[in-house]
């Protein structure tokens, strides 16, 4: 299996994934902006098997009933989030994202409004499909 890595920005939280299988997409939603702080996240989702923490001890977020998104308690970056049958991977935290080509955008209709969808991913105005 040829893993991929990731780490919060201090370095303190690591982890590895096997990609096979990942689907990654990016999210518009208003409780993703508010976490990141960014106006649009992307993510990986594995299956929950296939992730592992290296290093570091999260802290966890109930964002919503299902849901927990864990981020690096020295440095606040965020991480991923726990949950379903999947781990949904922040993007931006895995060391080399280039391989996790987005497929879509998911909840549109919290997107901001400046912010320009210029690709030809298909638009899900809520969850993506493959998030029901
Ligand atoms: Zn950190
Ligand atoms: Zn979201």
């Amino acid at each position: 299996m040829t893993s991929l890595t990731g780490r919060c920005m201090c370095g303190a939280l690591r982890y590895r994934f096997d990609p096979a299988g990942a689907i990654a997409d990016y999210c518009h939603c208003k409780k993703c902006q508010r976490w990141s702080g960014a106006p649009v996240t992307a993510w990986a989702q594995v299956p929950v098997g296939q992730f592992e923490i290296l290093a570091g001890t999260p802290k966890a977020f109930q964002s919503s009933p299902l849901y927990q998104r864990h981020f690096c308690d020295d440095c606040g970056s965020p991480v991923y989030m726990s949950g379903g049958e999947t781990i949904g991977i922040m993007l931006g935290t895995v060391d080399d994202p280039s391989s996790l080509v987005p497929g879509g955008h998911g909840w549109t209709s919290d997107r901001v409004s400046w912010l320009k969808i210029d690709d030809d991913l298909p638009c899900w105005p809520e969850d993506a499909p493959h998030d029901r």
